[in-house]
């Protein structure tokens, strides 16, 4: 009987496994390198059409890895002032099932990737954690998203944020990984400050984070412990004066202003009293804050009873927070009806079947 080999994906491989292959194997070790340019930078999938490489290696890397991208199960657009989001819902090889989003706003072409499949962190308002944590996404499936995005929609990708589906600093090598290549000149050549991790707060774990150019965001949530473990059961582990005192260490690792992602939620953390404690608590200002109003579109049991704010609330909280010398954003809308929030898209065609299959 023929035996199967099981390939493996090429994108989960670093330039030193890649030239190490190619030394095994009696080739040279720039081959890697020439190959994963191949890969990266012009987004080849067919290693035969890889011209400079050696005519027997070409022949050898299909047989031992595969170039496959996830399969676009669904796509959902929305415009709005400036822009265009595109929302995609990918299959991975096992089946599990992640989002991406495009976000194209002018010369910026921002990625929003998923991490992992599921969340293991349990916060009350976010899609993503219903079903708990799935499985941890490979770095080669990280990278695929780009790769992927990139080949559909024509445009080059400038930005990339870890705010999709998962936690990264929970699947920190993957993330590592997929950041080596995403920065590396010759293949995306991605700044790293243009790559922003989003974390629930896991702050010991960035210490794992090898590339200390790239920016952090952090999802705060609320301005006080009570409200904030209600949210987020990570704040017993990790609270709000351990956040507080981080953005003040201005950590030596991560050299650009932190910024405080803010969900907003109805009567739980949009009061005047929420807003002094905010001040209060970050003051002097070295952070940035955005402002998410509650996105409901995915709505489930868990998100009862949790309503956006009016828009003149968030306003008005925008509006105290730059005087007090705070940047602040609101991201208002952006992705919203195309369900932007993080697994919202993959929830509802669970519910409501495939009719937006491609
Ligand atoms: N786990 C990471 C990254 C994924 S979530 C983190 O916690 O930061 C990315 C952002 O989306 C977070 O700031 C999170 O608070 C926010 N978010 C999740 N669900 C949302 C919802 N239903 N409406 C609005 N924002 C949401």
């Amino acid at each position: 009987m023929e035996k199967k080999i099981l390939k493996k994906s090429v994108y989960d491989s670093s330039l030193s496994e890649m030239e190490e292959f190619c030394v095994s194997r009696g080739f040279k070790k720039y081959n890697a390198f020439q190959a994963m340019r191949w890969l990266y930078f012009y987004g080849r999938q067919d290693f035969d059409k890889m011209t400079d490489i050696p005519k027997k290696l070409r022949e050898i890397l299909p047989l031992n890895f595969s170039t496959e991208f996830p399969e676009i199960l669904n796509t959902m657009d929305e415009e709005d002032l400036g822009g265009r989001s595109r929302k995609y819902l990918l299959r991975l090889k096992d089946g599990e099932t992640v989002e991406s989003v495009f976000i194209n706003y002018d010369k910026r072409k921002t990625l929003c990737v998923s991490s992992q499949a599921g969340c293991r962190m349990g916060c009350a308002f976010c899609e993503t954690s219903f079903p708990g944590l799935v499985r941890n996404l490979s770095s080669g499936e990280i990278i695929s998203q780009v790769l992927l995005i990139r080949k559909h929609s024509g445009e080059d990708i400038t930005n990339i944020v870890f705010m999709g589906m998962g936690e990264p600093l929970d699947n920190i090598s993957a993330v590592n990984r997929s950041i080596a290549i995403m920065t590396e000149p010759n293949f995306m050549g991605i700044a790293p400050r243009k790559i922003t991790i989003s974390t629930c707060g896991l702050l010991d774990k960035l210490e794992e984070l090898e590339n200390k150019k790239c920016k952090l965001a952090i999802s705060l949530n609320a301005s006080n412990d009570r409200t904030r473990t209600s949210l987020m059961p990570v704040n017993r582990k990790y609270g709000l004066e351990d956040i507080a005192s981080f953005t003040k260490k201005k950590p030596p690792s991560i050299h650009n202003k932190i910024t405080l992602e803010y969900v907003m939620i109805k009567g739980l953390n949009d009061s005047k009293a929420d807003l002094k404690e905010l001040i209060r608590m970050f003051s002097p200002a070295r952070v940035k804050f955005n402002l998410i109003p509650l996105n409901k579109s995915g709505s489930t049991e868990r998100m009862e009873g949790m309503d956006r704010p009016e828009n003149k609330v968030i306003a008005d909280f925008k509006e105290k927070l730059s005087r007090a010398g705070f940047a602040v954003t609101v991201r208002f809308s952006k992705a919203q009806s195309i369900n932007g929030g993080c697994g919202q898209l993959k929830a509802r065609q669970k519910r409501e079947g495939n009719q937006y299959l491609l």
